[in-house]
């Protein structure tokens, strides 16, 4: 035999029974985002690596070590996209979708990164998001996160995530605040590891978010984000803050989240679970008012955010909040002998017109009843109906049930219509 050839590493296929799920999500999703007004936009996969280097900045951990870049053909420098957010800037910019308008749009697809493969955290991954551009009010940064509220209810799993919020604040005062907190690193520097040391000055918010528990430790005493904010920034948390007491959302404040992309402004959020082990965050965003217009458009004001969609899957299967499933088959038809077998798919055909969402499988491929029974079992369908020379003869059809103890009975068609709309009703 042939050698088999092999997926690549950390890049899974999804399979039936595994789809069933991703599907009943993906229209949740659908569903919840469309009863706010938000309307999809669908992008390529691969785009110009400038567009990532420029946005989501040079040192962070996706643009330093995770990016799939490839040279093109020609020479130019292509990268599978590692996130949406500066693709929808993009191509918001380039479709003049964002010169002085609002639009809130979403899109799910997947992503690539280059990281070490483990459970929650692969190397194609499928990200589902939300951005809302052209207001800089608090409002819709409520907005955002009242939404994904609202999804974990409809999951199921309100009660084992949670939200927590911190503000950026402006650049000028987050500029302050990087002068602070290197001063402070500056101190420590025995204590920094390589990468704390590295990002001391390219980046140094980012040693916050260390795993390093020496560092943490020392943290502990670091100038506060919180301390240096600017006043617009400080009311607009404020109101921020009001708006989820008033709708009922508890947040917990976290100084220490800065969040692993440079183009965040004021409010940065993620949703957490300690239900996944290491790879705890489902859902992550943020403000991001200064991107628009670094990618070429006019400066324009914006919020957003990226769920994981694979750890948002894992984690309906851990709860066991997958919830009932949509039958694959509702029937099964069986047939007899050439002449029935010629009939029952065009019966088959009538029967999905008059019978709306019925999933019908007519059988394939011959074989005597057993074998077909064996198949009809396997579908998951609820009953089979069976076509044999009398039946035909007598324009009726047997209705076998195969998941209840119930007699079979002989029905006419337009009797096997109504039954079958009763079944899937
Ligand atoms: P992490 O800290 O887990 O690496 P991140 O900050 O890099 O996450 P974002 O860029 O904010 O993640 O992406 C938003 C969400 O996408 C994450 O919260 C997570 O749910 C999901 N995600 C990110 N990277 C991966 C990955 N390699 N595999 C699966 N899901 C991922
Ligand atoms: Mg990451």
């Amino acid at each position: 035999m042939a050698k088999q050839i092999q997926a690549i590493r950390g890049m899974n296929d999804c399979l039936p029974g595994d789809t069933q799920i991703w599907q009943k999500v993906e229209g949740i999703l659908r569903e919840t985002v469309a009863s706010y007004g938000y309307q999809e936009i669908r992008f390529p996969i691969v785009e110009s690596t400038d567009l990532f280097k420029r946005s989501i900045g040079e040192v962070t951990d996706i643009v330093e070590k995770e990016m799939y870049t490839f040279a093109d053909r020609n020479g130019d420098s292509l990268t599978l996209r590692p996130e949406g957010t500066a693709v929808c800037v993009r191509a918001g910019n380039e479709n003049g979708l964002l010169y002085n308008q609002e639009q809130r749009l979403w899109y799910m697809g997947p992503m690539f990164r280059h990281e070490r493969p483990q459970k929650g955290r692969y190397r194609q991954f499928h990200q589902f998001g939300l951005e809302a551009f052209g207001v800089a009010t608090a409002d819709i940064d409520a907005e955002v996160i009242l939404l994904t509220a609202r999804l974990w209810k409809a999951f199921g799993i309100s009660d084992y995530v949670r939200l927590e919020l911190n503000s950026l604040g402006s650049n000028e005062a987050r500029a302050n605040y990087r002068d602070a907190l290197v001063a402070f690193l500056e101190q420590h520097i025995d204590v920094l590891d390589e990468d704390a040391k590295r990002r001391m000055y390219s980046n140094p918010l980012r040693v916050l978010d260390t795993k390093n528990a020496d560092i943490q430790a020392v943290l502990v005493d670091a100038p506060k984000l919180s301390e240096h904010l600017d006043e617009e920034s400080r009311e607009h948390f404020a109101n921020l803050c009001e708006r989820l007491d008033a709708a009922g959302i508890q947040y917990q404040v976290n100084e220490k989240l800065v969040r692993g992309l440079d183009y965040y402004n004021r409010t940065v959020f993620e949703w957490v679970t300690d239900s996944l082990g290491a790879q705890g965050t489902v859902c992550a965003g943020g403000r991001y008012d200064g991107l628009v217009e670094q990618l070429g458009g006019k400066a324009t004001p914006a919020v957003g955010f990226a769920m994981g969609m694979e750890r948002l899957v894992l984690l309906l299967q851990a709860l066991e909040c997958v919830g009932e499933l949509r039958r694959d088959v509702d029937v099964y038809v069986a047939a007899m002998g050439d002449k029935a077998s010629i009939a029952a798919p065009v019966i088959a055909e009538e029967l999905r017109t008059s019978v709306a969402g019925l999933r019908v499988m007519v059988h394939a491929g011959g074989g005597n009843f057993k074998k077909q029974f064996k198949r009809a079992d396997k579908s998951g369908a609820l009953v089979a109906l069976i076509f044999g020379e009398d039946e035909l003869a007598q324009g009726v059809v047997t209705v076998k049930y195969l998941r209840e103890e119930k007699e079979q009975v002989t029905l006419s068609i337009n009797e096997v219509k109504t039954l079958l709309a009763d079944l899937i009703a």
